[in-house]
């Protein structure tokens, strides 16, 4: 089998997207308080975060891994995040 790059693999995930509860948000006050903006846009292997030109953080929760880096990482109050509800979130294997 052969391994392929990390966008390779990436682009082989599928995602079945929790429109109702998102699982993870951001307080737009609270990283705007505690400057965490560029520490999410950084760590997140998947770019879930984005700089926004208004100076806001985009979340797009569909591209979400799981691997829980942000949580582990954003100061108390800047990240919401918990798992998918049963039946959403990221798949890791056709089948
Ligand atoms: Fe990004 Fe991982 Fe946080 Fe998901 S859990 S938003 S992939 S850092």
């Amino acid at each position: 089998m052969k391994i392929g790059s990390v966008p390779e693999r990436l682009a082989t995930l599928h995602y079945d997207v929790d429109e109702e509860q998102p699982h993870v948000e951001v307080d737009q006050d609270e990283v705007r308080r505690t400057r965490t903006g560029p520490l999410l846009v950084r760590i997140c292997p998947a770019h879930v975060y984005a700089a926004e030109p208004d100076g806001t953080i985009s979340v797009t929760a569909a591209a979400c891994l799981e691997c829980g880096t942000c949580l582990a990482v954003a100061p108390p109050g800047t990240v919401s995040w918990h798992y998918p509800r049963g039946g959403f979130g990221v798949g890791f294997r056709e089948g």
